[in-house]
């Protein structure tokens, strides 16, 4: 049978350690009801071509993306940019520094800059790679990120050369993020025939019968400068495929899983996570568990994708896993990750737990509502010392109206807080805040004292500066920062909702 839809994932994304989730779930869904779905991941295919060593050791302390080599894939990175990327005249010179901003330019520069990608080099590699998987009825475009931007055009660009004007569908996380610049800017147009808003196996499904049957396409599939953001329908039931798993000798491969969609607590004020998502609610077993089966059938390990593993949720894992094979996941800090939960989680193979915490600043967590009190961090740590599991923090600075030194110092006290208990196998993630579309902060910018003076029409984040903050009293001490200070006086109920 010929490949009915061809779903091609752009670079540069750091990812070796196995497959990516999201085309697995629209793979599995199109094949349950009967369609061919072929994932062109050219995001790996580069990374293979050129490092082909690369990959997740199984020596690591780490489990899921953490084990990934972070320093090789920097590298990686910058060489990407460096042999790939054109210059635009009016394009920021810090386009070509780091690969997350390559999308902010202007529609022009982006377009052109992706018709002279196609045209090189570059170009010619992207048609031996669509040319090999063959010609197809559909053609999807899978984006995570602004950094897959303009690739995801130059692809694009090179199918309508080899094939004609293809059918071509968009979506993804960063997709859903631009609904609503799309929905009112017909010049999205130049990407493709539709696009799509937010989990999509459903509709993935209903396209490819609507395509079979010369049908008219479904309607939530829509084309740019509609004015329309229909949500698409999701079908979490069944499991990923994952098509071809391959393992070399030596390395490790992961398999990315998913228990829940959305977020269980949806507050914190910088996080697109919950708009992107949708509602927080649990999926099926029956697309997670045959994963879990798979990587034990495999000696692979899996990596929960959900934006927050809850406790419960973590503990159905752990019973399911029951240290067949070591596992990863995130969650948030909670007073219910102590020793004893720990310990019954790493007897079921947890190998690494993410935790959310940001900052331990107290001004800057009443601003973003992600309030955790620091001795919950060294309660978790205390017990991932004892039990083995391995952690890894996640922090962020450059809130609005924050002391800079003030977050260093925060900073410098989690690193501390790791560094001080010998035996613990635990990383700090250093991320710094962007003010991203549709985030609470990004959708009503006054509340949180920030202007919004600039922005992109293919990126997420936008371009601000602090004003004035407001029903905020800054009476606070930052203490020691291993306790809340006493002093600090944030009514809740002044923030918004
Ligand atoms: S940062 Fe984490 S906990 Fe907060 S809303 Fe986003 S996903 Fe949820």
């Amino acid at each position: 049978m010929s490949t009915e839809a061809l779903l091609v994932v752009a670079p540069f994304l750091k990812h070796v350690g196995g497959p990516l989730l999201g085309p697995a779930m629209l793979a599995g869904a199109a094949r349950r009801a009967g369609h061919s779905v072929q994932v062109l991941d050219l995001a790996a295919d580069w990374l293979r071509q050129v490092s082909p060593d690369l990959a997740y050791s199984p020596h690591s302390a780490f489990v899921g993306d953490h084990d990934r080599p972070a320093q090789r894939l920097r590298e990686l990175e910058d060489r990407f940019l460096q042999e790939t990327t054109p210059r635009a005249p009016s394009t920021r010179a810090r386009v070509l520094r780091d690969i997350a901003v390559a999308a902010r330019a202007s529609f022009e520069d982006i377009l052109n800059m992706s018709q002279a990608l196609s045209r090189g080099p570059w170009g010619q590699w992207i048609e031996e790679g669509l040319a090999a998987a063959g010609r197809p009825k559909l053609l999807g475009i899978s984006v995570m990120y602004s950094g897959q931007v303009l690739w995801s055009l130059a692809i694009v660009n090179v199918a309508r050369r080899i094939w004609g004007d293809l059918p071509t569908v968009w979506g993804g996380a960063h997709i859903t993020a631009l609904q609503e610049q799309i929905a009112f800017e017909p010049r999205y147009r130049v990407a493709g025939h539709g696009f799509v808003f937010g989990y999509a196996e459903q509709t993935w499904v209903d396209l490819l019968d609507a395509i079979a049957q010369d049908a008219p396409w479904p309607v939530e599939v829509v084309p740019a400068g509609r004015g329309r953001t229909p949500a698409a329908r999701a079908d979490d039931h069944g499991p990923p495929h994952f098509g071809f798993l391959e393992r070399t000798e030596g390395t490790m491969l992961t398999l990315p899983a998913q228990a829940s969609r959305g977020c269980a607590y949806a507050r914190c004020a910088f996080c697109t996570y919950p708009a992107v998502e949708g509602r927080y609610r649990q999926v099926s077993g029956g697309s997670w568990r045959p994963v879990v089966e798979q990587a034990v059938a495999l000696a692979a390990r899996v990596s929960f994708k959900d934006s927050l593993l809850v406790p419960t949720l973590l503990v159905d894992i752990a019973h399911a896993i029951a240290g067949r094979t070591s596992w990863s996941a995130c969650t948030k800090l909670h007073p219910g990750l102590d020793r004893t939960m720990l310990a019954s989680l790493a007897a079921s193979g947890l190998g690494t737990l993410e935790v959310g915490l940001e900052t331990i600043h107290p001004l800057a967590q009443a601003l973003v509502d992600k309030q955790q009190a620091p001795k919950l961090l060294a309660s978790l740590l205390d017990a991932a010392t004892a039990t083995g599991v391995s952690i890894v923090v996640n922090a962020m600075t450059g809130f609005p109206h924050i002391d800079p030194r003030e977050e260093e110092e925060a900073l410098a006290t989690v690193e501390q807080a790791i560094r001080c208990r010998p035996g613990l196998a635990a990383r700090l993630e250093h991320h710094r805040f962007e003010l991203e579309r549709r985030s609470p902060m990004g959708l009503n910018p006054d509340r949180y004292g920030i202007e919004v003076v600039g922005a992109w029409p293919w990126s997420s984040v936008l371009d601000w500066r602090a004003t004035q903050l407001t029903g905020f009293d800054r009476t606070y001490s930052a203490g020691s920062n291993t306790e809340r200070p006493r002093d600090l006086i944030v009514p809740r109920r002044a923030w918004p909702r």
